[in-house]
């Protein structure tokens, strides 16, 4: 595969700058000085006393031009007459009355006076039009081919190259993904296979899935694994520079494609030209560029039937929700191939694919690893290897011990440890105590998963100190039990504070909001409450894999119903954290010592904070509720 860099050049048109700008001063001085340079001044006067003169025969002869007429007057002597000149206004009895009045009169001589300037004037505002033109050119295209390529697709083409190709065995923990895409790789060694049985082969397959979960990567396999051509272009490429330019470059696309079939398009990042027409016209202006390429795609993906040459289009997205229907009608990308974040199983996979680039030593258990990065995306994991290579470096070892996996874990969960970051004793005790406080909930129920580490060492741009809950084995579902404990366990630093220090400090906020969140999705998303029932109060969006981060919009209700939304999550919200103080106080002791612990060591885990935890009483009313 051949990577193609933007080369900016950025002294090379720099440069060619300068030389228009000089080129345009040249020509604006020639243009504004030349003429008087050369032509001789001759005095002014006002058309009505040309007239006057004319009238009075005090004229000899006139040289009538488009913006001038020059004169000379009559005189008594044989010395030539005084030359005037007068700007000429629209007058069609101006002939008759030279005539009448025997002035000999001509079209004034073209102005040849100053061939030079004329030269000039002729020769280099073409130039300068040139200039500009490949000005523009070298900017657009950047690329080998340069001149003309304005509207030409900038389609990368990868054709198989030794070394550098990427092959399925270098995808893992996307088997379903590598199994359809396998097919097409058949469809297109032996397309005869297919369309002899009257089998019509796809012409659209759409990768969706989170980022980072190799949806490049696959594509770039299936041109490996395929041995055909493989043009690839990103959907941002399309709509750019010039309007009108995307829809052009689509059909160049095609074109070139055609010619080479069977071959691959793949278009990354589809969403950027693909988004869905209606529903966004809030969006001012802007729309049309991308609405005519998305059109274009549509009618080039039409336009090649059953029977024509075999060119199917891959095209990949983490944003599916967001494309135009018509895009996923039968005939286009009618293939959906899910690429989503690997699973235990898939995580080892991955790892070992990384790992056997670096230097292992002994005692690295990659399963151990995989189990601890659930919700890690393919890219996520083989940063985590480099990290983990990196610590190893920095330590001056030679090869990457199991240590660095678990620190490189915290690192690409929790952000670098910030090592400048000092608290003070005070903040300190609150920041220990707020943790333990989590520790001991978490615990103390269940659903969080295993607490395997309290830190008060500062990480990342937030966390004054953190508790890591790590599960123990991948989960799909949760029950309601186990999101109320998660409330309970966010909110138990919060309590902790409450119970020790008999106040709040705005460290919990971070805490409040997920605890929040969590019940209103509870209520809303789940319908766990019974009191609103099982409904759904949130427009859901097409699965997004986006996920979390944003709320969806809340379906209209009424004034009641969201009254009582608001209520339920208020009970949720408070049920968890009346559930974490009386944990709490049940293990006043222990949260006391551990906190003490702590504040020595700044981190606890392992071992260590098990015989710890496993010290933790369940209070009396949990007990009763759960026998
Ligand atoms: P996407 O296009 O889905 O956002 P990429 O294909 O660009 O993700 O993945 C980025 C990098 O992460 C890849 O170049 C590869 O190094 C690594 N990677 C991601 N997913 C996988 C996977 N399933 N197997 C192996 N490597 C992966
Ligand atoms: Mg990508
Ligand atoms: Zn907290």
């Amino acid at each position: 595969m051949g990577i193609k860099k933007d080369d900016p050049k950025p002294s090379r048109s720099r440069a060619i700058g300068t030389i228009l700008l000089v080129i345009g001063a040249g020509f604006l001085i020639l243009n504004l000085l030349l003429p008087q340079l050369f032509s001789p001044n001759v005095p002014r006067v006002p058309y009505s006393l040309f007239i006057d003169q004319v009238s009075d025969g005090e004229v000899a002869r006139a040289y009538v031009g488009q913006d001038q007429i020059r004169y000379q007057l009559k005189t008594e002597t044989e010395q030539a007459g005084e030359i005037l000149a007068t700007t000429p206004i629209f007058d069609l009895e101006l002939p008759q009355r030279l005539e009448d009045n025997g002035v000999e009169f001509a079209a004034a001589p073209p102005k040849g006076n100053n061939w030079f300037a004329t030269l000039l004037s002729w020769v280099i505002p073409p130039l300068i039009f040139v200039g500009i033109w490949q000005f523009f050119l070298r900017r657009g295209a950047g690329g080998p081919q340069g001149a003309l390529s304005i509207s030409k697709s900038k389609a990368k083409v990868y054709v198989e190259s030794e070394g550098t190709k990427v092959s399925f065995d270098d995808v893992a923990g996307v088997d379903e993904a590598k199994t359809e895409l396998e097919e097409i790789v058949e469809f297109l060694r032996e397309p005869q296979r297919y369309t002899n049985i009257g089998a019509r082969i796809p012409k659209g397959v759409l990768l969706v899935g989170p980022p980072g979960t190799g949806k490049t990567l696959l594509a770039k396999a299936v041109a490996g694994e395929a041995g055909v051509a493989f043009f690839s272009i990103s959907g941002s490429e399309f709509v750019e520079l010039f309007v009108g330019a995307g829809a052009a470059r689509v059909r160049d696309l095609f074109e070139q494609a055609k010619q080479k079939a069977p071959c691959i398009i793949f278009i990354d990042e589809l969403d950027a030209i693909g988004k869905s027409r209606a529903g966004n016209g809030f969006i001012a202006g802007g729309n049309d560029e991308r609405e005519q390429t998305l059109n274009q795609l549509l009618t080039e993906m039409d336009g090649f039937a059953a029977g024509d040459a075999t060119v199917i289009v891959l095209a990949a997205t983490n944003r599916p929700e967001t494309l135009d229907p018509a895009l996923l009608r039968p005939g286009r990308f009618d293939r959906q191939v899910l690429v989503d974040r690997p699973d235990l199983a898939g995580r080892l996979k991955i790892l070992e694919i990384y790992a056997g680039r670096v230097k292992l030593a002994s005692d690295v258990d990659l399963k151990a690893t995989a189990t601890r990065t659930p919700g890690f995306a393919g890219a996520d994991l083989a940063n985590l290897v480099n990290e983990a290579a990196l610590l190893a470096a920095r330590n001056r070892r030679e090869t990457v011990a199991q240590a660095d996996f678990a620190e490189a874990i915290e690192r690409v969960v929790a952000g670098l440890e910030k090592k400048s970051r000092v608290l003070n004793e005070k903040e300190k005790t609150i920041v220990a105590y707020h943790e333990v406080g989590h520790a001991l909930v978490g615990a103390a129920l269940e659903g969080g998963g295993q607490v395997a580490k309290i830190s008060i060492v500062p990480r990342g741009m937030a966390a004054l100190g953190y508790t890591l809950q790590l599960p123990t084995e991948d989960r799909f579902l949760l029950n309601e039990t186990e999101l109320r404990h998660q409330i309970a366990t966010l909110l138990g630093g919060r309590s902790a504070e409450e119970i020790v220090f008999n106040s709040i400090t705005t460290g919990a906020a971070n805490d409040l909001q997920r605890a929040t969140d969590l019940a209103e999705r509870m209520v809303t998303t789940y319908g766990m409450s019974e009191v609103l029932g099982p409904l759904a109060y949130e427009k859901g969006q097409q699965n997004s894999f986006l996920g979390e981060g944003m709320m969806n919009p809340r379906r209209n209700v009424s004034d009641a119903t969201a009254k009582a939304i608001d209520q339920e999550v208020r009970d949720l919200v408070e049920t968890g954290h009346e559930l974490a103080l009386s944990i709490l106080r049940a293990n006043r002791d222990l949260l006391e010592a551990i906190a003490q612990q702590i504040l020595e060591q700044e981190v606890i885990e392992g071992e260590s904070l098990q015989t710890l935890l496993a010290k933790v009483q369940q209070p009396a009313a949990l007990e009763a509720a759960t026998t």
